[in-house]
């Protein structure tokens, strides 16, 4: 071991508490990572190195006081529409270029309520609307592993700053696979929770029935660990889940021999790389090495449905969540002319062209006529896929596909065809569509770029999900890897 900031989570934390070095320390050394590689890769929106630095002290102090926590100590990439009291929050977009919230997330109470450090807020896609985080209005994060290529989005920078060592770990969002594409192509690990499982309170919307954020990690014990910290029951979404949570660490290292995995055919399409197939074959003989019962013989039809269903109800739900931005209340506000010129101009010059077309797909969809047709269809579909999934996990414990179909892009590569943009998410789109966990870890390498291991669970499996993706990656003996920048 040479830098602190090569530290997992898990790591930092014995090393903290066995007193070898101070949450200062490793803040430091984190920091000074960020100065030596950031103008390559650009993670960061806003830095906070002095509430890094504060935090690092009150760490610091927990650890002598005997108070600490798994995260205490522990520096954290924040993604930029999870809502920061008194850090600027911009979601990636112009529009909330000054906002500078009155109040804090769920999960960044809970960061902060376990000690965590916030080392600063980190690049994605403009309202997490993409999959390269190239729609960011603060230029394009860069991946670690070759700094031509894209990291994947929405989370871009957050999963781009756990490879590049600027941070120990990260949160993320994930709508339709915004953090575990991400993960994938940044040779991470990410976990998209049940719906319902993280509380969505001050996370800025982008498609409610949808959004979920998620913890992104070296390695799959981080990635539990986190889940259990931000993970909490609360009354202030609604939409979260009052069910008791079990601690997550505690199906770590268990034995996986006798488990059900289930490979969907409609995962293994014409256009996907060899390289990726490769890796993931090699995978599924790893999980069979470990006494997993691997069958290919499962077909999901209604897979092929989900990106249809996707881009329609998430751009609608987009664009009754944004009609809020109408530079009245908060953000961007144009003045001068009467208040629909405002209006207007505001959402002119606040948005970008990717945010303009979810909208417009969005309110086409919703609008009277089409309504039956798009919006009401899909959300029949959606049950459709949901009913397969549920179907499927009466016979197995897990299903295993790759996270997407090909390594990262290179930069521009898929800019000008929002459709090949919206296709690197075929993979991610079936469980989000369904609210299932699912969590994206490596599993090697295809041209030198990382490929990523998808592992979905059935409702509220994620203890399942990460028993297996810990026994395959202690299999694979590839935690704890970081690009080589
Ligand atoms: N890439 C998908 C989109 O553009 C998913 C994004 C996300 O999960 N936030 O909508």
């Amino acid at each position: 071991m040479s830098e602190l900031w090569e530290l997992t989570a898990h790591e930092a934390q014995d090393g903290l508490r066995a007193k070898e070095f101070s949450s200062v320390e490793l803040t430091e050394s984190v920091l000074t990572r960020v100065d030596a590689v950031e103008d390559r890769v650009n993670a960061y929106i806003t830095r906070t190195d002095e509430v890094a630095r504060e935090q690092a002290r009150e760490a610091d102090a927990r650890f002598a006081a005997g108070t600490a926590t798994p995260l205490t100590g522990i520096p954290f990439a924040v993604k930029d529409l999870i809502v920061t009291k008194g850090v600027r929050t911009t979601a990636g977009s112009r529009m909330l270029g000054d906002f500078v919230p009155p109040y804090d997330s769920h999960v960044y109470e809970q960061l902060k309520r376990a000690g965590a450090v916030m080392v600063g807020k980190a690049n994605m896609d403009e309202f997490a609307m993409g999959s390269s985080t190239e729609h960011s209005a603060y230029g394009v994060t860069r991946n670690p592993w070759d700094t031509d290529r894209v990291p994947g989005g929405s989370s871009g920078g957050s999963a781009a700053a756990v490879a590049a060592g600027e941070c120990i770990a990260a949160l993320g969002s994930d709508t339709g696979g915004s953090i575990r594409q991400p993960a994938a192509l940044c040779g991470v690990v990410g976990l998209d929770p049940t719906y319902g499982r993280v509380s969505r309170f001050g996370i800025i919307a982008f498609g409610s029935s949808l959004d979920q954020v998620g913890p992104i990690g070296r390695d799959v014990e981080d990635v539990a660990t986190i889940l259990d910290g931000i993970g909490s029951h609360d009354p202030r979404d609604s939409t979260s889940d009052p069910a008791p949570r079990p601690d997550m660490r505690h199906y770590l290292g268990r034995d996986v021999a006798g488990k059900k995995i289930g490979v969907p055919r409609e995962y293994f399409i014409d256009g996907m790389d060899d390289g990726v197939r490769t890796r993931i074959d090699e995978a599924l003989r790893h999980l069979e090495s470990l006494g997993c019962e691997v069958d290919t013989d499962l077909s999901l039809p209604m897979t092929e449905h989900a990106l249809a269903v996707y881009y329609l109800i998430a751009p609608s739900e987009a664009s009754s969540n944004l009609a809020r931005y109408d530079g009245v209340k908060y953000g961007l506000s144009e003045r001068g002319g009467s208040m629909w010129e405002n209006m207007e101009q505001t959402r002119e010059q606040g948005f970008g062209d990717e945010v303009k077309r979810r909208i417009m797909l969005g309110v086409y969809a919703l609008s009277a006529g089409y309504y039956d047709q798009f919006y009401l269809k899909a959300q029949k579909v959606r049950t459709l896929i949901t009913n397969e999934f549920r179907e499927a996990f009466t016979r197995y414990d897990v299903l295993v596909t790759p996270t997407t179909p090909g390594v990262a892009f290179p930069v521009g590569d898929k800019l000008d065809d929002p459709y090949a943009m919206y296709l690197n998410d075929i993979y991610t789109l079936p469980s989000a569509v369904a609210g299932l966990p699912a969590l994206s870890l490596p599993c090697g390498l295809s041209e030198g770029l990382p490929v990523g291991l998808q592992i979905i669970g059935d409702v509220g499996a994620e203890g399942t999900i990460l028993q297996i993706g810990h026994a395959f990656e202690g299999a694979l003996d590839e935690a704890n890897r970081l690009a080589p920048l």
